[in-house]
């Protein structure tokens, strides 16, 4: 396949830290991710990783340049169309799994389908079939501190793909586990990947499963370079 689903165009991004002065953290970034594909986003931490994610997510606007999904500008766009291109597209998966604590596994999967306007039959059925990808359909009606961490990730996981996002974009998903936990989550998320073929934005510190996904870049002075 080699529909660009994402494409990234010379974004620029400023930080005014008060008396600190000013720091340029993305200095002319580009990227093209295409449907199918998963890509890791490697730095040190405060390079920029998160601030790249968050303009790829229409969650900020960058100073210059610009943010294409599926082929539509969006970043110049109001907070209205941005919202909204980023609830049909976008899932979005953080270190921390950010679940609802009040309500079930299956439940944290189905409510955004619901808010999206489906039945809430047709929402537990699919909330059902994500979390039987990945290993935790017999976890469903637990709450997510009955889980453990590595169910709870792989939960989140499901609830990002719940309205079937055309981009998937995470903030270190395996950051906050141990090693072998780590690889069992990576290893769900890929399977997710694959059978949905989307395209997904992986930001990590981890080498071994940066080496794992279909390509790696690194962003080396406020830019995208081919790791
Ligand atoms: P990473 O995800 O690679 O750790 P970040 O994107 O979080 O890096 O941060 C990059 C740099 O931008 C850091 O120096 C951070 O302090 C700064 N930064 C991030 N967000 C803000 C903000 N909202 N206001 C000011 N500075 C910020």
């Amino acid at each position: 396949m080699n529909d660009v689903v994402l494409k990234l165009e010379g974004v620029e991004k400023r930080y005014n830290k008060g008396l600190a002065g000013e720091i340029h953290v993305l200095r002319g970034a580009e990227l093209r991710l295409k449907a199918g594909e998963m890509v890791a986003l490697v730095a040190p931490s405060g390079a920029g990783k998160s601030t790249l994610l968050h303009m790829a997510g229409l969650l900020d606007a960058p100073d210059a340049g610009a943010v294409e999904i599926g082929g539509q500008m969006l970043s110049g766009k109001s907070d209205r169309q941005r919202t909204k291109a980023r609830r049909q597209d976008i899932g979005f998966v953080y270190q921390f799994h950010h679940l609802l604590p009040e309500f079930s596994a299956l439940e944290n999967i189905a409510l955004p389908q619901m808010a999206n306007g489906v039945a809430k039959g047709a929402a537990s059925e699919r909330g059902r079939a994500l979390l039987e990808t990945v290993g935790v359909a017999h976890r469903a009606d637990h709450r997510p501190a009955e889980l453990s961490g590595g169910e709870q990730q792989r939960v989140a996981f499901c609830r990002a793909l719940a309205n079937k996002p055309r981009i998937l974009l995470a903030d270190e998903p395996t950051g906050n586990l141990d090693p072998t936990t780590s690889d069992q989550v990576f290893d769900a998320l890929m399977t997710l990947v694959r059978e949905t073929g989307l395209a997904a934005l992986v930001a990590t510190h981890n080498m071994e499963l940066a080496a794992r996904m279909d390509r790696v870049v690194r962003l080396e002075n406020g830019q995208l370079v081919d790791g």
